[in-house]
């Protein structure tokens, strides 16, 4: 552990360290004073990207027109697919660019249920992000007042095809840390799917990703990983756990940029026993032969449905350069470092103040943000957005969320950042603010 210390010039003495600093050079700044704690939630823009997007609008949609489907666009899904998948330890052939988490979590989810149609409990977490659970709900709506959706025909449910028990395992202690051991025994073997989100959205907190894919299959149950807060940010290794599958976002730690389409992962081991819920002609054997019958796609292509967004994704794909660049341990080296020093400047300077830590201590078990949780959390948070040029985010209740992207972050940010957070509390200047909430926090 680090000797941390409150003073600037420690900061920058971090910074000169940093073997990622020069990153930050690759990244649009719109002005040198902001503070930008938020790319947990929409990544800066890599200059790259920038340039690249002008490229892909002037000259292949410009000028390649229709011709750019030949030129690399088609392909583009599995292509960008298989660069994401070098950062969650997944082989070629098994990551596709598609759609949106909430839908692709639709696709898997329905599927694994389907393959598992003799099983009736799918389990997840309160720490869960709440459109996964809106997903779920949704699928047990739909296969439960529907029995003939359901494909195949369901064998020997035994509850009158009643529907899914969703269990959402809760919290041990303030809201930071799941509850292991209710999760361990709620998985048994009428248990389909369980399926979390790796690291949380408001805590930060790190599913140990081996051990409850372990336990899973031990009871039969298939297991999906959200991965929108780790990928980018955390080391993942879903070949090597066995992960069934994974869903995750683009514009958050990748930095693809607003609504970048979204990656699914298929374990190729199961690929070929299922049936995607929606059957597109991307996910056709031979979409161009126009047959009027479905029939899949080998592998995971045939998870795609239709038409994908070819400026957004492409241009998400020039934005994975510094990242592919950086490489995860560095990645994960640096962010580590940074949660640490806000852990540290967070006890030194707004405990005081009433603040207290909202996200796991140990940084084995943390991701790249850090919540602190005060009770004018979110009148905190307008002030330091419109005042002190400083972006984090509010999660209710009460959770200020500071994102640390360790490629465009500096050490010295993450002190000034919190020294302004400092002048807020001080002068209470978040008082003037109305209690009512903006339609975005
Ligand atoms: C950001 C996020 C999403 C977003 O889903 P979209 O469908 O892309 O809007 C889903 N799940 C988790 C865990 C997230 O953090």
């Amino acid at each position: 552990m680090v000797n941390f210390s409150t003073s600037r010039d420690f900061a920058f003495q971090l910074d000169a360290k940093d073997k990622l600093a020069s990153f930050k050079e690759a990244f649009v700044i719109p002005d040198p004073s902001l503070v930008y704690f938020d790319g947990n939630s929409l990544g800066m823009m890599p200059k790259i990207a920038q340039e690249k997007s002008r490229q892909i609008v002037d000259e292949q949609w410009g000028k390649d027109l229709i011709r750019g489907w030949n030129k690399g666009w088609w392909e583009a899904p599995a292509r960008v697919g298989d660069k994401i998948g070098g950062l969650i330890g997944a082989a070629p052939g098994q990551t596709l660019v598609s759609d949106t988490v909430s839908v692709n979590l639709f696709k898997l989810a329905t599927s694994a249920l389907t393959l598992q149609s003799n099983k009736t409990r799918v389990i997840t977490d309160t720490f869960n992000f709440p459109s996964d659970l809106y997903i779920l709900q949704g699928i047990n709506n739909l296969l439960s007042s529907s029995p003939r959706l359901r494909h195949p025909s369901p064998i020997g449910r035994g509850d009158g095809g009643e529907g899914y028990e969703i269990i959402r395992i809760g919290a041990t202690d303030s809201d930071i840390t799941p509850d292991l051991s209710a999760l361990e025994s709620a998985i048994d073997e009428n248990t389909a799917l369980v399926t979390l989100s790796h690291v949380v959205f408001k805590s930060g907190y790190i599913y140990d990703m081996r051990r409850i894919t372990d336990l899973a299959h031990k009871k039969g149950a298939l297991v999906l990983w959200d991965l929108s807060h780790s990928v980018g940010s955390v080391p993942v290794h879903l070949d090597d756990c066995n992960a069934d599958f994974a869903i995750g976002c683009t514009y958050k730690y990748l930095n693809g940029g607003p609504g970048a389409p979204a990656f699914l992962y298929v374990n190729k081991k199961i690929q070929e026993k299922l049936s995607s819920p929606i059957w597109g002609w991307w996910g056709q054997k031979n979409p161009f032969d126009f047959d009027l019958e479905y029939t899949p796609a080998p592998g995971a292509q045939r998870f795609m449905v239709g038409t994908q967004p070819m400026i957004s994704l492409l241009t998400m794909e020039a934005a994975l350069e510094p990242i592919l660049q950086a490489g995860m341990d560095s990645l994960r080296e640096k962010s580590i470092l940074m949660t640490d020093f806000a852990s540290f400047l967070t006890g030194a300077w707004l405990v005081p103040f009433g603040f207290s830590l909202g996200s796991p201590v140990d940084p084995a078990i943390r991701g790249s943000h850090l919540s602190i949780r005060h009770p004018e959390g979110y009148r905190i948070n307008r002030a330091l957005i419109e005042e002190m040029n400083v972006i984090p985010d509010f999660r209710a209740p009460d959770n200020l969320r500071l994102g640390f992207a360790p490629l465009y972050l500096s050490f010295a940010d993450v002190w000034e950042g919190f020294d302004r957070i400092r002048r807020v509390m001080e002068e209470k200047r978040y008082e003037k603010y109305p209690l009512q909430k903006l339609t975005v926090t």
